[in-house]
């Protein structure tokens, strides 16, 4: 069945005995978070990708990462053995009807959304994609010698690209490829195992930024790189307006105020919940409240604004961050929120599981000026500030 359905799915199985350190690679902490964190987000937050599935090592599937929050966009499943074996339980796992799989290395925790965008495009057009670079050295193809190697000769340095991943497929290639490995066949990446299955693999243009973390040196050079380079705050601003009408509750922030009119919409019109939900997603590079919750579909056509908040909180979370506070200004004439203001706070405080201390909300009115003034339209701004979990 077709459909725009990508899932990731990010092989993690690895044991980083070439860092030499007791921890699993994995759960080594780069600028406070784990290499594994930063590549399961990277994949999390991206809008395109709609499920992520992470094979683990089956001694690491039972830890309750308490960053992996169940937004139900994230899946761990145990690994197997060699690395094609857990992106084939990956696969087993992942939604039949993804039009586009990826596969990651759970050790190049630096892949940017635009790699991924890249990927993607690129698999849609040619069954299959891999981000690769060019090498700048010259390439020498070697020989065993005995004492050591002898150069045998020189390989053309336009010929030659360095494999990364993400790798992207058409779900049917991977299959294809997942299929031949389980016939016997091995292969250190899925790429390999399409090219014997006979399907075209394209090339992306990877990023030098995308290492992959394989020695201490690596590791070191990560940590350096990542100080300097993020740990930034992240702010998002919202802004919302709805019709009001006779005949309509108004809900505002979860709560019903007692009003003549309530504002108009296919939802349950709470501008400040779509104000803010706005906001906290657009801190994220989210995107925004029309595109995660269109009310043309099902699941939402009767959830309340704070349900849709919660959710849009889940999926901040998943993609590494914490809300600092939020700040939201409600726009109307009539009438008077100020005595509604605290259990306004109090609610939403909760839905965003924040301190009371971090969630403000004030009211004002448009001195009878345009629609807003004449009581034709309530209207919400919101700004949030998110940090780094
Ligand atoms: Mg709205």
């Amino acid at each position: 069945m077709q459909s725009n359905h990508v899932s990731a799915i990010i092989a993690a199985g690895g044991s980083g005995s070439r860092l030499g350190a007791d921890t699993p690679k994995q759960l080594l902490e780069i600028g406070g978070r784990t290499i594994l964190q930063l590549s399961v987000q990277a994949f999390a937050a991206h809008p395109r990708v709609t499920e992520v599935v992470v094979a683990l090592p089956a001694a690491l599937v039972g830890e309750p990462f308490p960053w992996l929050v169940p937004s139900g966009k994230t899946r761990v499943v145990t690994g197997g053995a060699r690395r094609q074996d857990s992106v084939a339980a990956a696969f087993d796992a992942a939604r039949a009807d993804a039009e586009i799989v990826l596969v990651h290395d759970a050790a190049r925790p630096f892949v940017s959304a635009d790699l991924i965008d890249r990927c993607i495009d690129a698999a849609r057009t040619h069954g299959a994609a891999i981000a690769a670079t060019p090498v700048s050295d010259t390439v020498k193809q070697v020989v065993p010698d005995g004492a050591g190697y002898v150069v045998a000769g020189t390989i053309p340095r336009d010929a030659i690209f360095l494999a990364q991943t993400p790798q992207a497929f058409r779900r049917d290639v991977l299959a294809r490829a997942i299929a031949l490995g389980r016939s016997g066949t091995d292969a250190t990446d899925e790429a390999s195992l399409a090219e014997l299955a006979g399907d075209p693999v394209s090339v992306v243009e990877g990023h030098s930024d995308n290492v992959k973390i394989t020695t201490a040196a690596d590791l070191e050079g990560a940590r350096q790189r990542h100080a300097g380079a993020t740990h930034m705050d992240r702010v998002g601003t919202g802004y919302d307006l709805h019709r009001l009408v006779e005949g309509r509750a108004l809900i505002l922030g979860g709560i019903t105020i007692p009003s003549e009119k309530g504002a108009l919409g296919h939802s349950d019109a709470d501008v400040i919940c779509h104000a803010l939900t706005d906001a906290a997603l657009g801190a994220a590079c989210l995107g925004d409240i029309g595109r995660h919750f269109p009310d043309t579909d099902p699941r939402w056509k009767d959830a309340s604004s704070t349900e849709l908040l919660r959710h849009a909180v889940s999926m901040i979370r998943e993609a590494g961050f914490d809300i600092a506070n939020a700040d939201v200004v409600v726009i109307l004439e009539r009438p008077k929120i100020a005595p509604h203001l605290e259990v306004i706070r109090a609610n939403l405080a909760a839905v965003l599981a924040i301190d009371l201390d971090k969630l403000s909300v004030k009211g004002k009115t448009n001195e009878g000026v345009d629609a807003v003034g004449r009581g034709e339209a309530i209207a919400a701004h919101a700004v949030a500030l998110l940090r780094h979990s």
